[in-house]
């Protein structure tokens, strides 16, 4: 087995654990962006969001939202970030889905990135061709 965070799940590697139940392990960032930061990762190995069955989905999201909920009891957050990176340009670094739960606090001097512009028309041009693929 080659995939770090299913060595995690299998206990292979250490990790501090923060919840687990038969479908998926939620376990604390070692490298936080805040303190707080956790990792929920499906027990069964799928790359990442969009490969992802949606029935597994469906399953893991509202342990998902309740682990959001008790990070942010935890560590006294004021709000949190809740995010997934897919494919590697995205920052994907271990292919195994994995939600960061981010914990924020109102002076914690993290910012969200800089939004584009757009030129004349193009957003239009940009909505259709995404709705081309609904
Ligand atoms: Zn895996």
């Amino acid at each position: 087995m080659d995939c770090l965070f299913c060595r995690i799940i299998a206990k292979e590697l250490p990790s501090t654990a923060v919840y687990e139940n038969e479908s998926l392990f939620a376990f604390l960032d070692i490298h936080p962006v805040n303190k707080g930061h956790t990792l929920v990762v499906p027990k069964k190995h799928t790359a990442d969001f969009l490969t992802s069955d949606d029935a597994l989905l469906s399953q893991l999201m509202p342990s998902v939202k309740s682990i959001a909920g008790a990070v942010m009891k935890g560590v006294g957050a004021d709000a949190c970030n809740l995010s997934t990176n897919n494919g590697k340009a995205a920052g994907q670094v271990i292919f195994h889905l994995h939600w960061h739960i981010v914990p924020r606090f109102s002076d914690d001097g993290l910012k969200l990135w800089h939004g584009k512009e757009y030129k004349e028309g193009e957003m239009e041009e940009v909505a259709g061709n995404i709705r081309k693929h609904l």
